[in-house]
């Protein structure tokens, strides 16, 4: 069928995101899938059960707007403890349908015609199309995936009047790469005394390497008070499926970011909320997940040594850039295609998530995987 008047699309450029295209080429070749970020090992059983419980015992309506308030008042703890941020549970923390709702509803809440947006590149690809669906226009920050991360100076070059929101993110996906706190003190030093909110990524908090400590804006108070945190149980816990997260933010910024979500969502899954805020009470999932995915990342990098790719180790999130410029000149999303068909491993192109041209030879490698997983890739991406 074809919808017969004229079509005014609001994303005209836009393509599917990069994540379907390169998990549907995988399956469609029957290639080992680093592609898409997603663990491929077994969520923990106690989650799974403490979910049937609560279905059981009839928590299967909807939850309040906000959030199971069990659960809000856990995170509370939480970020306390972590962070020794202060956040009401009633009024400034959020239950949202994953990361991605909880960056569009913010942006959405926030961002209006005319406004900028400072991203940093290479985005993650969910953050341009909501800034310009609202009419918006990002302005774009380059950063150094390979020295000293962000120019600050540039940042304090493209900051005006229109400036609205600046969107940070670390640990930082595609790179692998982390914020640090002299970072976040430039933050905080451009930011002061302006009305521009920061929209806070920290999804992979987490997931942190070789003794860095996640640089969380709860850290920093003049951060936090004009900061809107968006946090991932998907990525903690292993189901990126269930497609849960949740926002923290001052409670006037939380007051707006509601109005929009109550609409767009208005409340999230009651069963999973309900045995999330129990499995919260399991502080070492959380505290040793750093040591977990550091050991896969050692065994992803350990198994490619001596292969043709060049290797920065991540930082944190579960992603390992692959510096491929001694094998091909082929341009990366090229060289993805070609890989996932003839050789059997799918991976992500860097390039798609910059808004220009970039010539740069990196692909993106999941390493959330089962040993054997990571081994069978990596047998084949030796013989590049
Ligand atoms: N965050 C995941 C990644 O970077 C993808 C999530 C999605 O497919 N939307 O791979």
């Amino acid at each position: 069928m074809k919808f017969p008047g004229v079509l005014r699309s609001k994303l005209p450029k836009q393509g599917t995101t990069i994540f379907t295209v390169m998990s549907g080429l995988a399956r469609e070749h029957g290639a080992v899938n680093l592609s898409q970020g997603f663990p491929d090992f077994s969520i923990p059983s106690r989650l799974v059960e403490l979910t049937h419980s609560f279905m059981n015992r009839g928590f299967n309506q909807y939850s309040p707007m906000q959030g199971v308030l069990g659960l809000r008042e856990k995170l509370a703890e939480k970020v306390e403890e972590l962070y020794s941020a202060k956040y009401d549970s009633e009024t400034e923390i959020t239950i949202t349908a994953g990361g991605t709702q909880a960056i569009y509803t913010a942006i959405s809440a926030f961002v209006t015609e005319g406004d900028e947006v400072i991203i940093f590149e290479p985005a993650y690809d969910c953050y341009v199309p909501a800034i310009q669906i609202h009419g918006g226009t990002p302005a774009y920050v380059q950063m150094n995936l390979s020295g000293e991360l962000i120019d600050w100076e540039k940042v304090k070059r493209l900051i005006n009047q229109r400036t609205r929101m600046i969107i940070i993110n670390t640990p930082h996906n595609p790179s692998g790469r982390v914020m640090n706190a002299q970072d976040m003190a430039k933050l905080q030093k451009l930011t002061d005394g302006t009305d521009i909110i920061i929209l806070s990524d920290e999804v992979y908090e987490h997931i942190i390497f070789d003794g860095f400590e996640h640089q969380s804006v709860a850290r920093f108070p003049k951060l936090a008070e004009r900061s809107i945190i968006v946090s991932s149980f998907g990525k903690t816990y292993h189901n990126t499926g269930w497609k849960m997260g949740h926002v923290m933010a001052p409670a006037n910024l939380m007051k707006e970011f509601r109005k929009v979500h109550q609409f767009n969502v208005f409340s999230v899954n009651t069963p999973a909320q309900h045995a999330l805020a129990e499995f919260l009470n399991d502080k070492e999932h959380y505290l040793e997940l750093g040591a977990f995915y550091q050991e896969k990342r050692d065994t992803f990098n350990r198994l490619l040594q001596g292969s043709n790719f060049k290797i920065r180790a991540s930082e944190g999130t579960y992603f390992q850039l692959l510096d491929y410029s001694a094998i091909s000149d082929e341009k990366d999303t090229d060289y993805a295609i070609r890989l996932t068909k003839e050789v059997g491993v799918a991976s992500i192109p860097v390039s798609v998530f910059y808004h220009e041209k970039n010539e740069d030879k990196f692909l993106r490698f999941c390493f959330a995987k089962e040993d054997e997983t990571l081994e069978k890739a990596a047998e084949k991406l030796m013989k590049l």
